[in-house]
């Protein structure tokens, strides 16, 4: 078992006090893990920290799809769509458990004002989707007749139903995909803290008497304690937060670009409210805009928005008139399932870091393609992009760092291996996942879907959750009722995945608190006990934990 837990934090907080690093990432989300996973695969002394938990800002709160963005193309950004289709055939090798090919539909009918775009239209960006992805193994578009249409989705309205278009893309698990890149990260060799925020930075003066970053001032916020991390070159990684960060030096003027927060909302529903067989995209009634609604480990998610954001960055949530918003077009287009606010399991909010364009009327027009500063005291920020293109950013990001390390101190280092570096638990192929989890659930007595879970969800790790369950009977016992979930996945959170706090384990390593609501609040005591054994937490802060989750989750999965 690979030890990633709070005492490999330990002893990475205790190494920065005497070492000096290549490269110094600020941020944990999909980004700053891309590049730490980057940097430490080419020999690169990297240290990555994040203020609060890996992908507890943006990279939790996506709608979890590995994709080109066929929306894109009406954007003529064949470029981009082209750059993130690549990307997903790469994923499909790096991370084949956190990329699953997946069906996706968007319904005709008769009644122009009820499709998203002119069918003809439609059907012309589909063949260009289908060309712009050639070769990368993810199967063709095609036209489905009305009664094939039906069958994905049974309460669609039937009246004026023409057929539908179906494509592939692919599903992920977002925070779990940081989570993973941020393990390979530390197999390769990178120190790796969350829970610790940059306050502000060192500098020193050049050989060109100018002054640059040296590194940075930590707080560490589980104990308060201040740090000087010391590094050659610092990335900026922070994504909504990327002013802030640069801000940290005073003599840093007017910006080239700047960050444009864009929030989107997301619903979760049970499955049973919604029952559908392949993700649909369904048009939103007050925009040129349609919603995601995708089937996800046994609920259905459905969202996103997209609207300018002015709020606390660090607690984006859904209110009510967006939350009725999306239910209003549900409804509209699935009339059976008339579903209604108290069918909302949890709703959730996240923050596009957009870069700015001074020319787009609203946000959906900002282009999605990231954006790399390069600030005079040395400071390399990266921001906007999508997940799915996370891996290029880190390479072209890693770069420019590799390039002022050789400039400036004469480090050399290679080329990107990131093509061809796994993510943690990418050792078993998608196609071998159905037998395996066979297997597993003959040899340990598991039931099929629990057996399911667990490969889908930890890949080729999987045997290290089996070993758990064989040195303890009772960590075989189900987190929560109807989901496969088991108490072994608590432990190895808090042992193998740097689970410091209740909510890292209930929000981000599982999805437990977004999936199940009401439930998991019930359930948070019994799996605060299991993280109290592995993390020696008094009663006191075991306490302390239970009241942090519980303002947490109001903040984070509540419509206010
Ligand atoms: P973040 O995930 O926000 O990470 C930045 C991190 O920096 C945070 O964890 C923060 O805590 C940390 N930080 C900030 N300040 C400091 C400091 N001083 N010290 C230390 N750490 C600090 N993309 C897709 O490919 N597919 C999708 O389906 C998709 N859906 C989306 C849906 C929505 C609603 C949104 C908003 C975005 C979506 N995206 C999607 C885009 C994608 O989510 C983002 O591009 C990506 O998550 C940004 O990651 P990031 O690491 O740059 O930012």
């Amino acid at each position: 078992m690979t030890e990633f837990s709070w005492r490999t934090r330990r002893d990475a907080l205790e190494r920065i006090e005497h070492e000096i690093f290549d490269l110094l990432i600020i941020g944990g989300g999909i980004t700053g893990a891309g590049i730490a996973l980057d940097a430490a695969a080419r020999g690169l002394r990297t240290l990555l920290v994040e203020k609060r938990d890996f992908a507890a800002g943006t990279s939790s709160r996506t709608t979890k799809l590995i994709h080109g963005g066929l929306r894109y193309l009406e954007q003529f950004d064949f470029g981009l769509v082209r750059e993130a289709l690549v990307e997903r055939a790469i994923l499909t090798r790096t991370a084949p458990h956190l990329t699953e090919p997946w069906p996706f539909v968007i319904p005709i009918y008769a009644d122009a004002r009820r499709n998203y775009d002119h069918p003809l239209k439609m059907r012309a960006g589909l063949i260009l989707y289908d060309l712009l992805s050639m070769g990368h193994g993810f199967e063709r578009h095609r036209r489905l007749s009305r009664e094939e249409a039906l069958s994905l989705a049974p309460q669609l309205d039937p009246r004026g139903l023409k057929g539908a278009f179906l494509y592939y893309d692919g599903r992920t698990n977002d925070s779990r995909l940081v989570v993973e890149a941020i393990k390979a990260a530390h197999e390769q060799g990178a120190q790796i803290v969350n829970h610790a925020s940059v306050r502000g930075f060192l500098k020193e003066r050049g050989k060109d008497g100018r002054d640059r970053l040296a590194g940075a001032r930590l707080r560490d916020e589980a104990t308060g304690r201040e740090i000087e991390a010391h590094a050659r070159v610092v990335v900026n990684a922070t994504g909504v937060w990327m002013e802030e960060t640069i801000r940290f030096n005073e003599q840093v003027g007017a910006l080239p670009r700047s960050v444009r927060p864009a929030k989107g909302i997301h619903l979760t529903i049970a499955a049973e409210r919604l029952p559908v067989r392949s993700a649909w995209l369904i048009p939103s009634l007050t925009g040129h805009r349609f919603y995601f609604v995708v089937p996800w480990q046994g609920r259905v998610n459905i969202g996103t928005t997209d609207t300018d954001y002015q709020g606390d960055k660090d607690a984006p949530a859904a209110n009510e008139a967006e939350v009725t918003e999306i239910l209003n077009a549900i409804n509209s287009y699935f009339p059976d399932a008339r579903l209604e606010p108290a069918d909302v399991i949890t709703t959730w909010a996240g923050l596009r870091p957009l870069i700015t364009d001074p020319r787009a009327r609203n946000t959906s027009e900002v282009s999605r393609k990231e954006e790399l500063i390069e600030t005079p005291d040395g400071l390399i920020s990266i921001s906007g992009g999508k997940l799915t293109t996370y891996r290029q950013m880190a390479e072209h990001t890693v770069d420019l760092a590799a390039r002022r390390l050789r400039e400036r101190f004469d480090v050399s280092s290679p080329h990107s291996r990131t093509r061809e570096t796994g993510l943690s638990g990418a050792g078993l192929a998608r196609k071998a996942f159905a037998d395996t989890a066979e297997q597993l659930s003959r040899s340990e007595h598991l039931p099929i879907e629990t057996a399911r879970h667990l490969i889908e969800t930890y890949g080729s790790n999987h045997p290290q959750l089996v070993e758990l369950l064989r040195e303890d009977e009772r960590l075989r016992r189900p987190l929560i009722e109807g989901l496969p979930h088991l108490a072994a996945e608590i432990v190895y959170a808090a042992r193998c995945e740097m689970a410091l706090t209740l909510t890292d384990a209930l929000m981000r390593r599982t999805r437990l608190a977004m999936l199940a609501g009401e439930a998991a609040r019930n359930a948070a005591r019994p799996i605060a006990e299991l993280m109290a054994r592995e993390l020696e937490w008094s009663p006191e802060e075991t306490a302390r934990q239970l009241a942090v989750f519980e303002e947490e989750y109001r903040r984070e999965y509540q419509p206010h």
